[in-house]
């Protein structure tokens, strides 16, 4: 059986990264890991931008078309920044390979860390099915990318189906 070893979204884990310079700490998910292998790293920090910094959605497209040149990033303030969340993406790769990660837990709705949903561009709340640049790009190099919420209901489903009748 290969060994998993886990990417993790760092502000799930309690780092005042996201773009409010808030976190989005998940206890159960810090419980959750405590027997596990995983690395950690904000991927639009990593790539230079400050906390806090102003909110960011995808324009036309998704995280895929962004990695082709076919969609942008833009900042609420109007700026168009994809080349530093594709920066971010590619950093947060090579530490995942690095490390030989085969999954990855990202925050949800992140136009980087989003796997099954982003908000639309619009900067109106509006969500679209899509996922950010990180988790593209982790998933075009075989990484299996699910959410906070995805993963700890497959946690309680794993635990439940191996409970005793
Ligand atoms: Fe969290 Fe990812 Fe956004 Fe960084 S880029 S604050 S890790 S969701």
């Amino acid at each position: 059986m290969i060994h998993q070893r886990y990417f993790i979204s760092a502000c799930l884990l309690g780092q005042k990264v996201r773009y409010d310079g808030k976190d989005c700490l998940v206890s159960q998910l810090v419980q959750a890991l405590l027997d596990k292998n995983y690395v950690s790293l904000c991927p639009e920090v990593s790539a230079g931008l400050p906390t806090p910094r102003p909110a960011a959605e995808i324009r036309h497209g998704s995280g895929a078309d962004v990695l082709l040149g076919h969609a942008q990033v833009f900042s609420s303030d109007g700026h168009q920044i994809s080349e530093v969340f594709i920066q971010g993406a590619y950093k947060a790769l090579a530490l995942a390979q690095a490390n030989h990660v085969t999954h990855a837990v990202l925050k949800a709705n992140s136009p980087s860390c989003g796997s099954d949903g982003i908000y639309d561009g619009s900067f109106t709340g509006q969500k679209i099915v899509g996922e950010g640049i990180t988790a593209a790009l982790f998933r075009q190099h075989g990484i299996h990318v699910v959410t906070e919420q995805q993963f700890l209901a497959e946690l309680t489903q794993t635990k439940l189906t191996d409970e005793p009748n």
